[in-house]
């Protein structure tokens, strides 16, 4: 699960990291408001800088960062931010902070390395710019320390990723930042806590001014099979950035992964969708999704999942293989034909389904002129087959639902 710039900030916050102070605007006159204790207030500053709080990198690129220095100004960029569309999505917050004057930008994140099996820090040089980048163009200049899964990161691991980055002169803050993101990363079962713009700021009145190194950004993305253990996340969930198909999966308890594929698969258990994915690969097809409906689903969750997979325009046929142990093989069959009498769309649909019930599942299939399969092999021909005759006869999916009987 991502989580806003703001919420990232704040987790860091928790572990002593050193970031600016800033607020979470709603309206342009929130922001307003923001801006002008910031410029007006104790300590107060010539400018402020207002962020788009979306859930996707290149903000400043995409013109969602920008700086303002009075309070007309504040509103009017946060209305225009506040207004604006970036990578599809829709902002409806921004980060309202006092502007930092910079020096010079770094890259520092903690990622879970899982061919090692470690957390790894990574830092390089080249703040501001996207990693993937830098890796791409000057793969040499990413630094990277794992940390010890037993010892963490240790002192002279940071001092090394501090000095290797040219952040000698800052070398306490830049090791108590380096040790933070590992512990905000084990704090909150992180699997990404990202910093980039880290960056050396001059603070201070002009001619007295000093630098010190802040977290300017943050990004960091939570292990959401971790989730159970932090009940507080579950309220940094921003229901706006996720796809309202992954709500809905969610909410009646599917696992459910989008693929760029024509075949849309049902399957009970993980291992099961992961073989049935295989074996629509092996008759010629791509399968459209993995979806998993679990064990003992009723036919309720049978339709909802239905209502996934035929959400994506792209499906040309449907496979559904259930092998019934605790899942009722007729209750999934009642799913299944009630789905369909909703269906908008025709889309051929061929069903295999053994174990517990499968005779009653099979009766009730058949009265309601399904197309079923009774190995898993000849299933997944027939709804490659299916998917190509649809493709064939255009949006002729009657004629192909034919084809899969
Ligand atoms: P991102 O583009 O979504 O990663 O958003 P960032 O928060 O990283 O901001 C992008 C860029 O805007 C940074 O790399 C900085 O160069 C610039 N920026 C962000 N905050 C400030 C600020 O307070 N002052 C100044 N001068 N520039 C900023
Ligand atoms: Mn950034």
């Amino acid at each position: 699960m991502k989580i806003q710039e703001a919420d990232a900030k704040k987790l860091l916050l928790a572990q002593g990291l050193p970031v600016p102070p800033y607020e979470v605007a709603r309206s342009p006159a929130e922001a307003r408001a923001a801006a002008s204790r910031l410029l007006h207030g104790h300590g107060s500053v010539g400018q402020v800088v207002i962020k788009a709080q979306v859930l996707v990198g290149g903000r400043g690129k995409a013109g969602g960062v920008k700086l303002a220095a009075s309070d007309d100004e504040a509103e009017h960029v946060a209305d225009a931010i506040l207004g604006m569309t970036i990578k599809g999505i829709p902002v409806r917050k921004v980060l309202v902070a006092p502007a930092a004057d910079i020096v010079r930008e770094y890259y520092l994140a903690a990622v879970l390395d899982r061919a090692a099996r470690r957390i790894l820090l990574m830092g390089s040089a080249e703040g501001g710019v996207e990693i993937e980048q830098v890796a791409e163009s000057n793969p040499a200049a990413i630094i990277r320390v794992h940390a010890d899964p037993l010892l963490g990161l240790r002192d002279w691991q940071a001092r090394e990723m501090a000095f290797r980055l040219g952040l000698g002169g800052h070398l306490k803050a830049a090791v108590a930042i380096a040790k933070g993101l590992v512990k905000t990363m084990l704090a909150n079962d992180a699997d990404l806590v990202e910093i980039n713009p880290l960056a050396v700021v001059r603070e201070g009145p002009a001619g007295g001014a000093e630098e010190r190194l802040v977290c300017l950004d943050a990004k960091i993305t939570l292990d959401d099979s971790a989730l159970f253990r932090h009940p507080d996340h579950e309220a940094l969930r921003d229901p706006d950035d996720e796809a309202p198909a992954d709500v809905e999966a969610r909410r009646h308890d599917i696992s459910f992964i989008h693929l760029d594929g024509t075949i849309g698969c049902m399957v009970n258990g993980a291992g099961l969708a992961m073989t049935t994915m295989d074996l629509v690969k092996r008759a010629g097809g791509e399968p459209a999704n993995f979806l998993d409906i679990g064990g003992g689903a009723k036919a309720d969750r049978v339709a909802a999942a239905m209502r996934l997979i035929l959400a994506e325009p792209k499906v040309e046929a449907i496979l559904v293989n259930i092998f019934g142990g605790i899942t009722r093989g007729d209750e999934v069959a009642h799913g299944l034909i009630e789905a369909r009498s909703r269906q908008v769309r025709d889309v051929p649909m061929v069903v295999r389904i053994v174990g517990t019930n499968a005779e009653e599942a099979a009766r009730l299939l058949e009265e309601a002129h399904f197309a079923t399969a009774a190995s898993l092999d000849e299933a997944a021909a027939k709804a490659v087959a299916a998917a190509k005759a649809a493709r064939a006869s255009g949006s002729g999916a009657s004629a192909a639902s034919e084809a899969a009987r």
